[in-house]
């Protein structure tokens, strides 16, 4: 064993965006005039990255509220998404404008932040944070596709937000997720963690990066870890995935098997990398390195990851 104390990491903990429990109601959509006008809607209010939060009282705070109280705080109906349908209350997504945002941060009864802040910090319950995370990366994409890529006429949105369409030449558009790969590379005892400038000071964490056309999630993850930390690796294996609305991606985790140990970064990615001890990697993930070292907060993927090497076992099933 090494000189590191041994730290307690106690129940696993749940990954931030993936508590979605709405039925997104996929062949319903048509029907979003009524679910506009359903007394019952609810909503939550985005403006790019900041999410309007309701406060409801002993530090809680609510993302939804009812539907007509998100519209007359500016919520924009023409460009609303319909996230699902619980039972039968439909929950929508409705734009802000970001000239609203500084109006409503006035407001005692609102707390207006990021979504990253709102995961890391636990503000609101898990099932509205998943709301947010697919609201978020919805109106991400509609912000990015107001035109046709085909004939660059204005499109119209269809099917309760899921669906752009082009008048003129007939195109359909659709929701894009990216798909990014993140992996902890493990030799033995060991498992490689890097570090970028942009993260927190003391922040290590996997590596991860975009998969390209023509390739497989095993076949990125082995690239970027080579491209990123000039690390050969073999076997693959998969973990888990996490809807991460950064501006709208999904992050597949893998641990792979080190071929090499000679690490080589690429400075313009990273600004570090190296080999962790087991033991030592628990002490970031419990925040007690005597270095202050840490890993990424649990609601993060990363977490998960270094974790189930950590302890030599899977994250349990999402
Ligand atoms: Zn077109």
């Amino acid at each position: 064993m090494s000189d590191f104390d041994a730290a307690g990491l106690g129940e696993w903990p749940a990954l931030g965006y993936s508590a979605f429990r709405l039925d997104r109601a996929s062949d319903r959509r048509a029907r979003m005039p009524e679910f506009l006008a359903d007394p019952r809607a609810r909503a939550c209010l985005i403006a790019g990255e900041t999410v309007v939060l309701a406060k409801a009282g002993e530090g809680a705070q609510r993302a939804l509220m009812p539907f007509a109280e998100a519209v007359a705080l500016g919520g924009r109906t023409g460009e609303a998404c319909l996230l699902g349908l619980d039972g039968e209350v439909p929950h929508i997504v409705l734009p802000l404008h970001a000239a609203a945002v500084a109006v409503l941060a006035e407001r005692e009864e609102l707390l207006l932040t990021d979504l990253r802040s709102i995961a890391v910090q636990g503000l609101v319950p898990p099932d509205e944070l998943a709301e947010l995370a697919c609201g978020k990366a919805m109106l991400s994409w509609h912000a990015r596709r107001s035109f046709c890529s085909n004939c660059g006429t204005k499109l119209e949105v269809g099917e309760a937000g899921w669906r752009r369409e082009c008048p003129h030449c007939g195109a359909q558009h659709f929701p894009r997720t990216d798909p990014v790969v993140i992996m902890l590379t493990i030799d033995g005892d060991n498992c490689l963690l890097g570090r970028s400038a942009r993260f927190a000071p003391g922040m290590w964490s996997c590596l991860a990066g975009f998969v390209e056309p023509g390739e497989t999630f095993e076949e990125a993850a082995r690239r970027e870890t080579l491209e990123e930390a000039g690390i050969r690796t073999g076997a693959a294996r998969y973990l888990c995935s996490q809807p991460w609305p950064f501006p709208m991606s999904v992050m597949i985790g893998f641990h792979l098997q080190a071929a090499s140990r000679d690490i080589r970064i690429d400075d313009v990615e990273l600004e570090g990398a190296r080999w962790f001890h087991r033991d030592e990697a628990r002490l970031l993930l419990t925040r007690t390195h005597p270095e202050g070292l840490v890993a990424p907060p649990p609601m993060a993927i990363a977490h998960h990851l270094l974790r189930a090497f950590v302890e030599g076992r899977d994250p349990p099933a999402g």
